[in-house]
């Protein structure tokens, strides 16, 4: 990234989950003048409770050729992590038919192409921004075990591994399950039941609400302007610019704005006509102080259990355990079956960790999903050159979140450099 110089104007960022706030950490070490406005407190959108794990490696997409000879069972068994409510809603058959043409080999493997590529971006801007700021979020490197319940979806694994590693991918073992106790010896109880894992040593965890509150405090000392509790309501253009957005009382002047409003950007980016392919997808998560016996019982590795498609990250002295996959339409409520379920896998893996007295923190939010599971960075041909997107991480975001800011740091600076070049929607560095 470069060096200050002389701001190029201002920046309303709207979105303060963590898409949000690394954007305006980008952008205000670039010299911008950045206002950063949500309808909430930062955090409490899908950056909040999500699963920890920094997976720079581990990529693999949803829209993936697998997951057609999954679908029987994750469709009709009643504890199944995927849940799907078919809604009036074309929104959500478009998104659907979409995602079932994202699923071809070729398709899946050029997602995995474009999301390597801005995890490594994103991890070098990650470290950078770890040096540069004294953040407390727990974070810790802390590897990755993927755990496969059949020889089957191991050799799977084998030929992502292979794709990934024909790719420039980091180092990923594929390992046996004693060798997986090895690297985690509290998978003991349980590493009999897998057929082997994926380990990847160079994977990492961070409690991404704690993150976005520590960036929160950081940006705000250095002079970075919050405006929170006041929903964006619309645009105010002039000619074929946003000049302003609209709040519940004033509106509020920029040069520039990034739309980093998770499930919440298809709302705001309709003013243009504009249907960004975005639908909620809702997961859950549980939180578990360890204390005493359960700090050695719980793993330190990040752990995926791909049969349950549940993940375990170590979070300092807590334990985050998130998963499910459901397309529900924008229903935030907290199911207590899902609750039941986190519960119970983590018993089955990691007993003696919880109790039935154990406060579990429930949690759920919503992925900004989109199809192939690329996010969308950029301008959009239909929205003004001054609006840059930076939405739809769907499984990724906390993952993606400072490679994205980076992509929208070079779009504006583009833009700043020759607001009339033509060539400007050439930046959007992944489409849907
Ligand atoms: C269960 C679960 C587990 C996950 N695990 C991982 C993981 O392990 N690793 C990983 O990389 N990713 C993970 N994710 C995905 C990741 O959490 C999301 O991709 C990421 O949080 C998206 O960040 P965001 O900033 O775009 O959205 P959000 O965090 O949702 O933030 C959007 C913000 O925009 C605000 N907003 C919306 N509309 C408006 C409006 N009109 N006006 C003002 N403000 C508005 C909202 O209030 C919100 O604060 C997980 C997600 C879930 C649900």
């Amino acid at each position: 990234m470069s060096k200050r110089f002389q701001s190029p104007g201002h920046v309303v960022v709207i979105g303060a989950g963590i898409v949000g706030l690394g954007t305006a950490w980008v952008l205000a070490r670039d010299g911008w003048q950045v206002t950063v406005v949500d309808r909430d407190q930062p955090g409490t959108g899908a950056s909040g409770g999500n699963g920890a794990q920094l997976s720079y490696s581990y990529v693999q997409p949803l829209a993936d050729p697998g997951i057609w000879s999954q679908l029987p069972k994750l469709l009709l068994s009643p504890d199944s992590p995927l849940r799907f409510r078919l809604q009036a809603d074309p929104a959500q058959w478009s998104w659907l038919m979409r995602f079932m043409m994202a699923c071809r080999g070729s398709v899946s493997r050029d997602t995995t192409r474009q999301l390597l590529a801005l995890a490594a971006r994103s991890r070098q801007v990650f470290e950078m921004l770890l040096q540069q700021e004294d953040l407390t979020c727990d974070y810790s490197a802390s590897g990755k075990l993927v755990l496969y319940p059949d020889a089957k979806g191991l050799d799977g694994a084998r030929r992502q591994l292979d794709v990934q590693h024909s790719l420039g991918g980091a180092l990923q073992l594929i390992l046996k399950p004693d060798a997986c106790v090895h690297v985690e010896p509290a998978l003991a109880h349980y590493a009999s039941r897998v057929a082997g894992g994926v380990y990847t040593p160079s994977e990492c965890a961070v409690d991404c609400g704690a993150l976005c509150a520590a960036l929160h405090q950081r940006l705000a000392d250095q002079g970075v302007r919050f405006v929170l509790g006041q929903p964006v309501r619309g645009w105010v253009t002039e000619k074929d610019k946003a000049r302003a957005i609209q709040l519940q009382e004033q509106t509020l002047e920029a040069d520039a704005f990034v739309l980093a409003a998770g499930t919440g950007s298809v709302h705001l980016a309709r003013h243009w006509g504009v249907r960004l392919p975005i639908y909620p997808l809702k997961g859950y998560s549980i939180t578990l102080p360890l204390t005493g016996d359960q700090t050695h019982q719980a793993p330190r590795v990040s752990i995926t259990d791909l049969s349950r498609k549940v993940v375990f990250a170590r979070l300092g002295d807590r334990l985050r355990v998130a998963g499910m996959a459901e397309l529900v339409g924008e229903d935030r409520s907290v199911d207590p079956a899902r609750i039941a379920s986190l519960k119970s896998a983590t018993q089955q893996l990691f007993p003696g960790v919880m109790d039935e007295a154990t406060d579990v923190q429930p949690w759920a939010g919503l992925r900004p999903a989109t199809p192939r599971g690329l996010p969308l960075l950029g301008r959009h041909p239909a929205m003004p050159a001054n609006v840059c997107l930076n939405t739809g991480h769907g499984a990724l975001g906390l993952t993606l979140s400072m490679g994205s800011a980076e992509s929208v740091r070079q779009y504006l600076r583009q833009w700043t450099s020759d607001p009339a070049d033509p060539r400007l929607p050439a930046p959007v560095a992944c489409s849907a």
